[in-house]
């Protein structure tokens, strides 16, 4: 997500300046906090395991975490994923696609690739041996030919999330506001329309309710045409448990879990970019 390409919502973002400014003193303070606005007590093994993530990334030269490593670090905030795993031979793919339950999803692990789908890097509903063994050779030469030189590092195998609502949450830390939160609806919502939520970082569950009742497609999540409502209430936990993330890793430039997929009832996120400072 990058503000440059929303000038428009800049206006939004100061608007929304001063009462964080006052948000923020309390949490300096540390007084009279709503719970969501409270540091969360997370278990020493939560927090190693993220940091852990982070400096790898940092200690290879990259400033990216490949897919996988930036769901596992929303897993750690209760930010819900796809169940995956990385094969590194086509019969491992061929066993964990088995393992996980067809329909599955095959893409490219590399870090040359960051665009996976623009380079034939990802291959979607995978319903059986045959269809993983062709999935994985397909995956290796379509990166081969887009780019001949990248170095593989597997393949990631993962559970198809069955289609339904597409929403972007997404954060950026800006240089005047700091950690910024973004949501709107996936697809020509966002890319067309513009149509997206902003709150700087940290929010209340509130806030976070806010940002989703204000995008101008909410009615589509609260159900039309006899379509069921989306969980609301589980996106805004996701949004909150992002901003705590992008509140304890101020290194954190950009994230994008675009998209998340909305259910009935909870949410899957089938892809996840994270990019350090
Ligand atoms: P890219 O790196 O190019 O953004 P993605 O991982 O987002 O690649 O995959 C491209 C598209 O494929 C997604 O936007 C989504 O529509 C679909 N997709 C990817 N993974 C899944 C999944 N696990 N379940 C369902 N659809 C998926
Ligand atoms: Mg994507």
């Amino acid at each position: 997500m990058k503000t440059d390409s929303f000038p428009q919502n800049k206006a939004a973002i100061k608007k929304d300046y001063r009462l964080t400014i006052k948000k923020c003193e309390r949490v300096r303070k540390g007084k009279n906090l709503p719970t969501s606005l409270q540091p969360i007590k997370r278990s020493f093994t939560v927090q190693g395991k993220v940091t852990k993530i982070f400096e790898q990334v940092k200690a290879e030269g990259r400033k990216f975490l490949l897919e996988h490593e930036a769901k596992n670090v929303c897993k750690e905030y209760g930010i819900p994923i796809t169940a995956l795993k990385i094969a590194k031979t086509v019969e491992e793919a061929v066993e964990f696609s088995e393992e996980m339950g067809c329909p599955t999803v095959f893409k490219i692990v590399s870090t040359d690739v960051i665009h996976k789908f623009d380079v034939g890097g990802v291959i979607l509903s995978i319903n059986n041996r045959e269809d993983a063994k062709k999935a994985y050779k397909k995956i290796l030469e379509n990166v081969k030919k887009h780019k001949p030189d990248a170095k593989i590092d597997g393949i990631l195998i993962q559970e198809m999330a069955p289609c339904s609502t597409e929403v972007i949450v997404g954060a950026i830390k800006d240089s005047q506001f700091g950690p910024t939160l973004m949501f709107g609806l996936g697809g020509t919502f966002v890319e067309v329309i513009k149509d997206v939520s902003f709150r700087i970082a940290p929010i209340t569950i509130e806030e976070a309710k806010e940002m989703i009742s204000e995008v101008k497609a909410y009615p589509i999540l609260q159900g039309y045409r006899g379509q069921p409502p989306a969980d609301i209430d589980t996106l805004a936990k996701i949004l909150l448990n992002t901003s705590r993330l992008v509140m304890d890793y101020q290194e954190i430039k950009e994230l994008d879990l675009n998209p998340v997929m909305v259910y009935e009832k909870g949410a899957k996120t089938v892809d996840a970019r994270i990019i350090l400072e």
